[in-house]
This record gives structure tokens, sequence and C-alpha cells, in this order.
């Protein structure tokens, strides 16, 4: 009997979504014998013309990390959407945009600036911007044409199931290859991680005080944060209340507040649900003094919807201004 194949395809991401697979370490020896890699740009040397010859749905299941936003990677994930029983969007990028989706909340003309020209270590006096085509020699060169928005998954193509993580963990991943190649698949859309909060699982939720007041919004390195201690009642900002659970909190144990990457429970959307918790704990009884606490975050859209903004209240708005 011929082995599961398996795709892994990489869009607009940072790499992290592979290199998690790699810390699967020892136990991909487990898995490895027992399916067949049709392509892992990141790792192994394939060619896209050999996906286009394998059959439609030839290939078991297909992990795809990273956002969509250049028809290059959208040519790409509708031929594995073609070749593939099972798609799943792989990390937080392809499940919700990821980092890469704050992008969305500036128009194309600020991020090209921001990427040739105005960027300290960027030298580029003549102002030459990347072009979709460039003879040379009689030669042309072509660069796919970018998207205006940063578009996850499921924009682009039909998805079966979402693993979210910046990246996911190890063991998140090992459980969500098990599952798929068990055969006993959940159904449909399955987000494969607890529909649960972080602070229900966190060894901290047990530190918090019955009212949390905070006069104060401390960045972590503003303060030696106590390693037991709720970051909360301590008056620095953890995403855990708006965030799924999953991931086993390493961030927490490794003493820094969750920053939210596994996104929100089902239906949720993160941002809002984390501005409501702040809502009931600030320690204000003036407008003024509110807004002076609420100074203290440097950053609140990167705060609250850090890897969402494509599939967020704030980013449908911000795609409608544009
Ligand atoms: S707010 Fe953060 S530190 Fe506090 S219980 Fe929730 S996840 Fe843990
Ligand atoms: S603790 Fe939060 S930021 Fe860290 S891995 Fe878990 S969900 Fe992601």
């Amino acid at each position: 009997m011929s082995k599961p194949k398996i795709a892994i395809a990489w869009n607009s991401s940072c790499g992290g979504c592979d290199e998690s697979i790699v810390d699967i370490e020892v136990k991909i020896l487990d898995i490895a014998p027992k399916v067949e890699f049709v392509l892992w740009p990141c790792a192994m040397d394939f060619k896209y013309d050999d996906v286009e010859k394998l059959q439609d749905h030839e290939i078991t299941v297909s992990l795809i990390n990273g956002g969509i936003q250049n028809t290059h990677q959208k040519k790409i994930v509708e031929l594995l959407r073609k070749k593939s029983q099972i798609i799943i969007a792989f990390g937080s990028c392809a499940c919700m945009g990821g980092v890469p989706s704050l992008a969305n909340l500036k128009n194309m003309d600020e991020i090209f600036n921001s990427s040739f020209i105005d960027a300290p270590s960027v030298v580029n006096p003549e102002k030459i911007m990347p072009q979709t085509e460039y003879i040379n020699n009689n030669i042309k060169l072509t660069l796919p044409e970018i998207f205006k928005t940063l578009y996850k998954l499921d924009d682009i193509i039909d998805t079966d199931y979402y693993l979210p993580g910046c990246p996911p963990t190890a063991s998140m991943i090992l459980g969500a290859l098990e599952l798929i190649l068990s055969g006993d698949l959940p159904p449909k859309n399955t987000i494969i991680a607890p529909n649960k909060a972080l602070c229900a699982s966190c060894d901290r939720n047990k530190s918090k005080p019955e009212n949390i007041a905070i006069k104060e919004i401390k960045r972590i390195h503003e303060i030696i944060a106590d390693p037991d201690t709720c970051f909360l009642a301590q008056g620095v900002l953890c995403i855990g209340p708006a965030t799924r659970d999953g991931c086993d909190y390493p961030c927490i144990k490794g003493n820094m507040p969750c920053t939210g990457c596994l996104g929100p429970v089902q239906d949720a959307d993160q941002g809002a649900k984390m501005i409501g918790t702040l809502g009931g704990i600030l320690d204000g009884d003036t407008k003024e003094s509110v807004e002076k606490i609420l100074d203290g975050i440097a950053d609140p859209a990167g705060t609250f919807y850090r890897y969402c903004v494509s599939d967020s209240l704030l980013g449908k708005e911000r795609k409608e201004e544009m």
C-alpha cells in the first residue's frame, strides 16, 4: 500500500512554522517512515512541476503556512487545493493573517516606502522600487504581483482544518499529524486546539486576586516580574484571557506574558475580548485617569490584534476604508 503523501508549503511567513516541524526532533522519525513528503521547499528539493504531475487529490494532507499576498502564492495554494484531500492552515499567519497582517493597517505606498526607502538599514538614493517586470540584455525577469491586502488561507481556498500558533508547538504539530493520519478525522473547519482561554490552564491563574485593579500598565522590561503571580495582577498586559489554550504556555513558563499567538476562542474577536477584559480591571475613576493608564499601551493595534488582523473586526473596518 502506498504511504500517505504530505506537502508542506510556505507563503508570507517568517519560516518559524517550518522550524517548528524540525523541532519535533527525533519524534519525526516515528512519522517519517509512515509518510512520503512530496513538497517542502524549506527543507527538501522538490519542484512545483512535480506537484503539477500528481493526480488530483493524490496528496493526503497539505500543511500550508503564511498568509497569501502575491500571485505566485495564490497559484501554489490553488494547486495544492486541487492535488490534496486535506488542507490544514498551519500557523497563525495562514489561520488569521499573523504578524504580517498588521501591514493591512497601512496602504501600499506606506509599506513600500517603509521597506525600500525609509528603513534605517536601506540605502536607496534613486528611490528604486521593485517592478513586476525587468528586461536586462533582452532577458525578461518577472516578479509576482503583490496584493493590497494580506489574505488568510481560507480567503483564497477551501480549508479543512486550522492549527494556530506562532508557531504551533512541536507537540501541537505531532498531535495534529497523528490525528489526521489516524483517519479518525474531526469535523471540517475544526481548529485543532482546545476551545477555552489560556487562563483556564495557566498555573498563575490561582494567584489572581478576586479583583484586579491596574493603576498603571507596565511593560515587561520595566519590572522584575514575579515568576508565580498573574501578569495582569502585576500590571503587565497578558493576552491570556482572550487567547485560545493549547500551547502549554511556554512564554508564561519563561516569565513572559502571553502575546496571544493562538488567536481567540471560537467566534470571538480577540482584540475586542481583551479590551473588554481590560475595561473591567483598569482602576481609574475619571476619563482622564483611565486615559493616562491607557497611555501605557505603546501600540494598541499591535497589542490586541498582533496575530489576527486578517480575521478581525479591526481588519474588516480598515479594509473597507482603503
Ligand atoms: S492573564 Fe496571563 S498570567 Fe494571568 S492567568 Fe491568564 S494567562 Fe496566566
Ligand atoms: S503563551 Fe501565548 S504567546 Fe506564548 S505560545 Fe502560548 S498562545 Fe502563544
